[in-house]
């Protein structure tokens, strides 16, 4: 075994990445020295307030939004919850139709799920066998009484990149609000929420070097959305609570670096994407590539091997040194796969056998060298000491964590 396997390679940033140390040393004096509440009249309160907006014209800036268009939230399920709720039930609207995609982030299924309880219709949208939307699809749904489209702009398991720009279009054409869920997307691709025609946009912190527990929601400016947090009035009214000054800070300078160094991040993850989009199934016998090879985040590479369990895998490589995720279902016994791998298409057992590799900016070529290197004998040693072949179907309770 090489020394490498020694230090633990981390290849799971779709979950969760680490704060960058530039991020945390801004975020440090707003605990220690500069922790007053913002709307203070003092001068505790008069320091933390100018950090507070100029986050908020930093995080405008990686989308090309204006400052006033910004709320700050707890992350990204907070945003995607004010921005379902907070436009469809406008004025205590308890009526109309709802379009969004198999797809999604529970984070934006479980609200519109919801809503059906108080008398909302949804639709929602299947994906290609490479998890693609198809915008011709969102335009046959579409009725008289439809409230809002909401399609995330790139997946949290296999990638793909929805085509928001048209979906968009379709949206506006017909004065439709169109949300998308952004937080795969933000820092690894460009985003422009007005040649994208988005009214509303998700981002959390933690899926780009910030911390874990803020986030924001773009609203344009015009768009018909009430709070889902009644209280005290912060951000305008649409999002009550004592601001997170520390949290908002630590946004506001990831995402001053996000954009400073966005090319160049997206350019070397997309290289070694592609190496291991290449490699995995050309090193590993019956090792497919899930998602599309090119409309996918430069950050993502997931695959699905015959007769492996996703959870063997991802255990085995951790004892490697490499912390990945698999595709399979969510903890607590639950036994069903992944809602967004059966979208494609898969069966129980192809979705059982993936493999989500996702890159962040601090990975190095050495590391994903490391990963191909070792993942065939991992996979052959589980494909031999493991039951779990074509004479074994999946057993009850063996699924394994919920890919965020
Ligand atoms: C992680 C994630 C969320 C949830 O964001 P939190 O800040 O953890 O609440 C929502 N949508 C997508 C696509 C995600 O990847």
């Amino acid at each position: 075994m090489t020394t490498r396997a020694k230090k633990m390679i981390y290849l799971d940033n779709g979950a969760t990445t680490r704060v960058l140390p530039e991020v945390f040393d801004a975020m440090a004096p707003y605990f220690l020295d500069m922790w007053g509440n913002p709307s203070s009249l003092h001068s505790h309160g008069r320091d933390a307030k100018p950090a507070v907006e100029q986050a908020r014209k930093s995080v405008a800036a990686l989308i090309n939004a204006d400052p006033s268009e910004i709320v700050f939230t707890s992350g990204g399920t907070e945003s995607d919850n004010l921005a379902i709720k907070g436009t469809v039930m406008y004025k205590g609207k308890t009526k109309g139709h709802i379009i969004t995609t198999r797809i999604e982030h529970h984070a934006v299924l479980e609200p519109c799920e919801y809503l059906k309880r108080f008398g909302f219709d949804v639709t929602v949208l299947p994906v290609s066998r490479e998890g693609l939307v198809d915008p011709a699809e969102v335009e046959k749904a579409v009725r008289n009484d439809t409230v809002l489209i909401t399609v995330m702009m790139a997946n949290n398991e296999i990638g793909t990149v929805q085509p928001c720009r048209e979906i968009g279009k379709i949206a506006k054409d017909r004065n439709i609000p169109f949300h998308t869920d952004a937080v795969q997307a933000i820092g690894k691709m460009r985003i422009d929420v007005k040649a994208d025609n988005i009214d509303l946009l998700s981002l959390s912190a933690h899926k780009f070097n910030g911390p874990k527990g803020i986030g924001a929601l773009y609203v344009r400016k015009g768009t018909k959305i009430e709070t889902v947090m009644h209280g005290g009035g912060q951000e305008r009214g649409l999002r009550s609570s004592t601001e997170n000054v520390p949290g908002i800070v630590g946004l506001g300078k990831a995402s001053e670096i996000a954009r400073r160094d966005l090319d160049a991040t997206a350019s070397r993850m997309k290289a070694l994407r592609d190496k291991m989009l290449k490699e995995v199934p050309a090193t590993v016998p019956r090792a497919y590539v899930n998602g599309h090879m090119t409309k996918r985040l430069p950050n993502n590479a997931h695959f699905r091997f015959d007769f492996i369990e996703g959870e063997g895998l991802v255990l085995q490589l951790d004892f490697k040194g490499i912390a990945v995720s698999t595709g399979s279902a969510c903890s607590t016994g639950s036994l069903e796969p992944s809602h967004v791998l059966l979208a494609l298409g898969l069966t129980h057992e192809q979705a059982h056998g993936s493999l989500r590799v996702t890159l962040g900016r601090e990975n190095t070529e050495e590391e994903v060298d490391y990963l191909l290197e070792v993942l065939p004998g991992v996979v052959s040693k589980l494909r031999e000491i493991s039951p779990f072949n074509e004479r074994r179907p999946m057993g009850p309770g063996e699924g394994g964590d919920c890919v965020q």
